[in-house]
Protein backbone atom coordinates (compact mmCIF):
# COMPACT_ATOMS: atom_id res chain seq x y z
CA UNK A 1 0.00 0.00 0.00
CA UNK A 2 1.42 3.13 -0.67
CA UNK A 3 1.30 6.34 1.42
CA UNK A 4 -0.72 9.42 0.64
CA UNK A 5 0.67 12.93 1.08
CA UNK A 6 -0.88 16.05 0.55
CA UNK A 7 0.79 19.54 0.50
CA UNK A 8 -0.24 23.11 0.02
CA UNK A 9 -1.96 25.97 1.36
CA UNK A 10 -5.42 27.35 2.63
CA UNK A 11 -6.43 31.16 2.63
CA UNK A 12 -8.60 32.55 5.21
CA UNK A 13 -10.77 35.19 4.70
CA UNK A 14 -9.98 38.13 6.80
CA UNK A 15 -13.05 38.30 8.92
CA UNK A 16 -12.54 34.55 9.58
CA UNK A 17 -9.06 34.58 10.87
CA UNK A 18 -9.85 34.02 14.38
CA UNK A 19 -12.72 31.59 14.35
CA UNK A 20 -9.90 29.71 12.09
CA UNK A 21 -7.35 30.20 14.87
CA UNK A 22 -9.92 28.59 17.66
CA UNK A 23 -10.47 26.16 15.68
CA UNK A 24 -7.28 25.03 14.53
CA UNK A 25 -5.79 23.27 17.82
CA UNK A 26 -8.67 21.32 17.70
CA UNK A 27 -8.76 20.06 14.23
CA UNK A 28 -5.05 19.32 14.52
CA UNK A 29 -5.40 16.85 17.51
CA UNK A 30 -8.15 15.36 15.84
CA UNK A 31 -6.63 14.32 12.77
CA UNK A 32 -3.57 13.53 14.42
CA UNK A 33 -5.32 11.27 16.87
CA UNK A 34 -6.70 9.07 13.48
CA UNK A 35 -5.50 5.60 12.85
CA UNK A 36 -4.06 6.09 9.52
CA UNK A 37 -2.46 9.63 10.11
CA UNK A 38 1.51 9.52 10.06
CA UNK A 39 2.14 13.34 9.91
CA UNK A 40 -0.55 16.38 10.07
CA UNK A 41 0.84 19.72 10.50
CA UNK A 42 -1.08 23.14 9.50
CA UNK A 43 1.37 26.45 10.16
CA UNK A 44 0.95 29.96 9.91
CA UNK A 45 2.68 30.71 6.32
CA UNK A 46 5.52 33.30 6.19
CA UNK A 47 4.84 34.36 2.73
CA UNK A 48 1.03 35.67 3.75
CA UNK A 49 -0.49 36.57 6.75
CA UNK A 50 -4.14 34.94 5.72
CA UNK A 51 -2.58 31.56 4.57
CA UNK A 52 -1.86 28.52 6.56
CA UNK A 53 0.37 25.91 5.05
CA UNK A 54 -0.68 22.36 5.10
CA UNK A 55 1.09 19.01 5.51
CA UNK A 56 -0.19 15.28 5.92
CA UNK A 57 0.76 11.98 5.45
CA UNK A 58 -1.43 8.76 5.44
CA UNK A 59 -0.70 5.18 5.41
CA UNK A 60 -2.87 4.70 2.42
CA UNK A 61 -5.57 5.77 -0.22
CA UNK A 62 -8.04 4.44 2.42
CA UNK A 63 -7.13 6.67 5.67
CA UNK A 64 -7.02 9.74 3.26
CA UNK A 65 -10.57 8.82 2.27
CA UNK A 66 -11.44 8.00 5.90
CA UNK A 67 -9.74 11.76 7.40
CA UNK A 68 -11.76 13.82 4.78
CA UNK A 69 -14.80 12.65 5.21
CA UNK A 70 -14.16 12.51 9.11
CA UNK A 71 -12.62 16.56 8.56
CA UNK A 72 -15.39 17.55 6.36
CA UNK A 73 -18.07 16.50 8.48
CA UNK A 74 -16.28 18.02 11.16
CA UNK A 75 -16.62 21.64 13.28
CA UNK A 76 -13.31 22.81 11.01
CA UNK A 77 -15.06 21.33 7.65
CA UNK A 78 -18.23 23.49 7.85
CA UNK A 79 -16.06 26.62 8.80
CA UNK A 80 -13.33 26.28 6.14
CA UNK A 81 -15.58 24.97 3.65
CA UNK A 82 -15.77 27.92 1.04
CA UNK A 83 -12.10 28.75 1.48
CA UNK A 84 -9.44 29.47 -1.34
CA UNK A 85 -7.06 26.16 -1.09
CA UNK A 86 -4.34 24.81 -3.01
CA UNK A 87 -3.34 21.50 -2.58
CA UNK A 88 -1.44 18.79 -3.99
CA UNK A 89 -2.28 14.97 -3.44
CA UNK A 90 0.42 12.08 -4.72
CA UNK A 91 0.09 8.61 -3.89
CA UNK A 92 -3.60 8.51 -4.48
CA UNK A 93 -4.98 5.37 -5.75
CA UNK A 94 -8.19 6.15 -8.10
CA UNK A 95 -9.61 2.78 -7.30
CA UNK A 96 -9.05 2.87 -4.43
CA UNK A 97 -10.24 6.32 -3.74
CA UNK A 98 -13.41 5.62 -5.42
CA UNK A 99 -14.29 2.36 -3.32
CA UNK A 100 -13.85 3.62 -0.33
CA UNK A 101 -15.64 6.72 -1.27
CA UNK A 102 -18.51 4.10 -1.75
CA UNK A 103 -18.27 2.16 0.85
CA UNK A 104 -19.16 5.15 3.00
CA UNK A 105 -21.91 5.59 1.61
CA UNK A 106 -23.10 2.13 1.64
CA UNK A 107 -21.93 2.31 5.45
CA UNK A 108 -24.35 5.43 5.69
CA UNK A 109 -27.50 2.72 4.70
CA UNK A 110 -26.20 0.19 7.19
CA UNK A 111 -26.60 3.14 9.79
CA UNK A 112 -29.82 3.35 8.25
CA UNK A 113 -30.96 -0.60 8.56
CA UNK A 114 -28.60 -0.29 12.20
CA UNK A 115 -31.56 2.28 13.54
CA UNK A 116 -34.78 0.72 11.58
CA UNK A 117 -33.63 -2.47 14.17
CA UNK A 118 -32.67 -4.49 10.85
CA UNK A 119 -28.97 -5.92 10.82
CA UNK A 120 -27.01 -3.37 9.48
CA UNK A 121 -25.39 -4.02 5.93
CA UNK A 122 -26.09 -0.90 3.18
CA UNK A 123 -25.47 -1.41 -0.63
CA UNK A 124 -24.76 1.10 -3.29
CA UNK A 125 -24.71 0.46 -7.28
CA UNK A 126 -22.87 2.17 -9.55
CA UNK A 127 -22.45 2.70 -13.04
CA UNK A 128 -20.37 4.81 -14.88
CA UNK A 129 -19.91 6.97 -11.86
CA UNK A 130 -23.26 7.77 -11.21
CA UNK A 131 -24.89 6.32 -8.02
CA UNK A 132 -28.02 4.03 -10.13
CA UNK A 133 -29.32 2.52 -6.94
CA UNK A 134 -29.06 2.04 -3.24
CA UNK A 135 -30.34 -0.31 -0.34
CA UNK A 136 -30.26 -1.37 3.27
CA UNK A 137 -31.61 -4.49 4.87
CA UNK A 138 -34.87 -4.47 5.52
CA UNK A 139 -36.06 -8.13 6.04
CA UNK A 140 -37.80 -7.43 8.77
CA UNK A 141 -40.05 -4.09 8.01
CA UNK A 142 -40.74 -5.09 4.76
CA UNK A 143 -42.10 -9.45 5.72
CA UNK A 144 -39.44 -10.12 3.18
CA UNK A 145 -36.91 -12.41 3.30
CA UNK A 146 -35.63 -11.62 0.08
CA UNK A 147 -35.22 -7.62 0.89
CA UNK A 148 -31.36 -7.98 1.39
CA UNK A 149 -29.44 -4.80 0.89
CA UNK A 150 -27.72 -5.85 -2.61
CA UNK A 151 -31.19 -6.84 -3.96
CA UNK A 152 -32.70 -3.98 -2.58
CA UNK A 153 -29.89 -1.84 -4.59
CA UNK A 154 -30.69 -3.80 -7.38
CA UNK A 155 -33.83 -3.40 -7.89
CA UNK A 156 -33.77 0.35 -7.40
CA UNK A 157 -30.91 -0.38 -10.35
CA UNK A 158 -32.77 -2.08 -13.06
CA UNK A 159 -35.79 0.41 -12.33
CA UNK A 160 -33.84 3.22 -13.09
CA UNK A 161 -31.98 1.62 -16.41
CA UNK A 162 -35.22 -0.16 -17.34
CA UNK A 163 -33.30 -3.22 -17.87
CA UNK A 164 -32.99 -6.12 -15.82
CA UNK A 165 -29.44 -6.78 -16.87
CA UNK A 166 -26.82 -3.99 -15.58
CA UNK A 167 -23.27 -5.25 -17.05
CA UNK A 168 -20.97 -2.78 -16.22
CA UNK A 169 -22.10 -1.81 -12.54
CA UNK A 170 -20.48 -2.32 -9.78
CA UNK A 171 -22.10 -2.92 -6.21
CA UNK A 172 -20.30 -1.85 -3.34
CA UNK A 173 -21.47 -3.52 -0.13
CA UNK A 174 -20.61 -3.45 3.72
CA UNK A 175 -20.62 -7.08 4.54
CA UNK A 176 -19.75 -9.65 1.86
CA UNK A 177 -22.89 -11.25 0.17
CA UNK A 178 -24.99 -14.09 0.85
CA UNK A 179 -25.76 -17.36 -1.69
CA UNK A 180 -28.75 -15.65 -2.53
CA UNK A 181 -27.71 -11.97 -3.15
CA UNK A 182 -24.77 -13.97 -5.23
CA UNK A 183 -26.97 -15.69 -7.53
CA UNK A 184 -29.36 -12.42 -8.30
CA UNK A 185 -25.52 -10.54 -8.73
CA UNK A 186 -25.21 -13.13 -11.21
CA UNK A 187 -28.45 -12.99 -12.83
CA UNK A 188 -28.29 -8.81 -13.21
CA UNK A 189 -24.91 -9.79 -14.92
CA UNK A 190 -23.09 -7.03 -12.62
CA UNK A 191 -19.53 -5.91 -13.53
CA UNK A 192 -17.65 -6.12 -10.43
CA UNK A 193 -18.25 -6.67 -6.72
CA UNK A 194 -16.80 -4.85 -3.36
CA UNK A 195 -17.59 -5.52 -0.50
CA UNK A 196 -16.04 -4.58 3.34
CA UNK A 197 -15.66 -7.24 5.95
CA UNK A 198 -16.05 -11.59 5.74
CA UNK A 199 -18.93 -13.03 6.75
CA UNK A 200 -17.14 -16.93 7.79
CA UNK A 201 -20.63 -18.04 7.82
CA UNK A 202 -23.02 -17.17 5.25
CA UNK A 203 -20.44 -15.47 3.02
CA UNK A 204 -20.60 -16.95 -0.25
CA UNK A 205 -18.09 -15.10 -2.35
CA UNK A 206 -14.43 -15.52 -0.40
CA UNK A 207 -15.36 -17.03 2.19
CA UNK A 208 -17.61 -19.84 0.31
CA UNK A 209 -16.83 -19.37 -3.02
CA UNK A 210 -19.80 -20.46 -4.43
CA UNK A 211 -19.33 -19.36 -8.07
CA UNK A 212 -16.06 -21.55 -8.17
CA UNK A 213 -17.67 -24.82 -7.30
CA UNK A 214 -20.67 -24.33 -9.83
CA UNK A 215 -20.69 -23.42 -13.31
CA UNK A 216 -22.50 -19.93 -13.97
CA UNK A 217 -22.81 -18.02 -17.20
CA UNK A 218 -21.30 -14.93 -15.51
CA UNK A 219 -18.32 -13.72 -13.49
CA UNK A 220 -17.44 -10.75 -11.85
CA UNK A 221 -14.24 -9.11 -10.36
CA UNK A 222 -14.43 -9.30 -6.32
CA UNK A 223 -12.75 -6.69 -4.25
CA UNK A 224 -12.90 -7.34 -0.45
CA UNK A 225 -11.78 -6.01 2.48
CA UNK A 226 -12.46 -2.18 1.83
CA UNK A 227 -13.06 -0.29 4.89
CA UNK A 228 -13.44 -3.78 6.18
CA UNK A 229 -12.82 -2.65 10.17
CA UNK A 230 -15.45 -0.04 10.17
CA UNK A 231 -18.34 -2.30 8.16
CA UNK A 232 -17.27 -5.30 10.48
CA UNK A 233 -17.38 -3.31 13.89
CA UNK A 234 -21.23 -1.68 12.97
CA UNK A 235 -22.10 -5.43 13.26
CA UNK A 236 -20.21 -6.23 15.96
CA UNK A 237 -21.59 -3.37 17.83
CA UNK A 238 -25.26 -3.68 16.71
CA UNK A 239 -25.17 -7.46 18.07
CA UNK A 240 -23.56 -6.45 21.18
CA UNK A 241 -26.09 -3.70 21.85
CA UNK A 242 -29.18 -6.81 21.09
CA UNK A 243 -27.52 -8.97 24.37
CA UNK A 244 -27.77 -5.72 26.41
ZN1 LIG B 1 -27.90 -11.52 0.96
Amino acid sequence: MEKVSLKGYIRVPQHQLAATEAELERHIALTRAEAGCLSFAVTASPRDPLCFDVAETFVSTEAFALHQQRAQSSAWGALTRDFQRHYEVSGLDPVAASNAQYMLQALKLADAAGAAGEVPVGAVLVRDDEVIGQGFNQPIAGCDPTAHAEIVALRQGAQDQRNYRLPGSVLYVTIEPCLMCVGALVHARVGRVVFGAREPKAGALLSHSWIDQHPTNHRFEVTGGVLSDLCASRMSEFFAAKRR
